[in-house]
C-alpha cells in the first residue's frame, strides 16, 4: 500500500486525505518534525492554504530542511495551489521563495479580486477534461528546464510536472473527481 504524507499545518489537507483513501492509499498527517523523522513515505502532498503562513510554520517547526531534503532526493510530491507556490523557484510578486525546487515562475493571487474563486472544465494532458476549482489561485507565468505543461486555462499554465514534482494551481481535492490524485499515485 502506498503511504502518503500530507502536510497538515494549515489549509485544505483533510480533503486530500479523503480522495487518496478512496484510491486505496494510506495517509498520515505531517504536523511536526517527528512525523517526518519516524516514518517512511512514498509520496508527499503540499496542500492549498496560504503559502506565506505554511512557509513560516515549516521553518518555525524545523520541518523545512527535512522536507526539502526529501524532495531533492526524489520523493514524489504533489503541490496544489499554495503547495505549487512552495515548490516554485521564482515567485514574481513575492521576494521570498520556499522549497524552490521546480523550474517554474509563478504569480500569487494572479486572478485579482473579482476572479477570487472560479470554476472551469478544462483538459489535463493524459487525463482529459476535468473540473478545476480555483481559489485565490496562482498561475505559472513561465516554465523552464524539463518542466512539462499539463493544463492551461485561458492561456495561463495551471498544471505542470517536472521529475518527481506535480503541481496544480487549482484544487482537485475540492471536487469529486479523483483523476489527478490517481495520476499522482501512478508515479509514486
Ligand atoms: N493565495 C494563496 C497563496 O498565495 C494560495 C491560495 C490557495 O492555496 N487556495 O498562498
Amino acid at each position: 500500500m502506498k503511504r502518503i504524507g500530507i502536510l497538515a499545518l494549515q489549509g485544505a489537507f483533510e480533503e486530500h486525505k479523503k480522495l487518496l483513501e478512496r484510491l486505496g492509499a494510506e495517509c498520515f498527517e505531517l504536523r511536526q518534525k517527528s512525523d517526518i523523522l519516524n516514518t517512511s513515505m512514498d509520496g508527499l502532498i503540499l496542500p492549498g492554504g496560504e503559502s506565506t503562513v505554511m512557509g513560516k510554520l515549516l521553518r518555525e517547526l524545523d520541518m523545512f530542511e527535512l522536507l526539502h531534503g526529501r524532495i531533492i532526493q526524489g520523493l514524489p510530491v504533489f503541490g496544489t495551489c499554495a503547495g505549487l507556490i512552495l515548490l516554485a523557484k521564482d515567485i514574481v510578486n513575492d521576494p521570498v521563495t520556499h522549497f524552490a525546487t521546480m523550474d517554474i515562475s509563478v504569480k500569487r493571487n494572479a486572478y485579482g479580486r473579482q476572479l477570487g474563486s472560479f470554476y472551469r472544465d478544462e483538459e489535463f494532458v493524459g487525463i482529459g477534461f476535468i473540473p478545476m476549482t480555483f481559489i485565490r489561485a496562482p498561475y505559472i507565468e513561465k516554465v523552464s528546464g524539463d518542466v512539462e505543461v499539463l493544463a492551461r486555462v485561458e492561456g495561463k499554465i495551471v498544471a505542470a510536472r517536472q521529475k518527481n514534482m506535480l503541481v496544480t494551481a487549482f484544487h482537485p481535492e475540492l471536487t469529486d473527481n479523483c483523476s489527478v490524485h490517481e495520476y499522482f499515485l501512478n508515479y509514486v
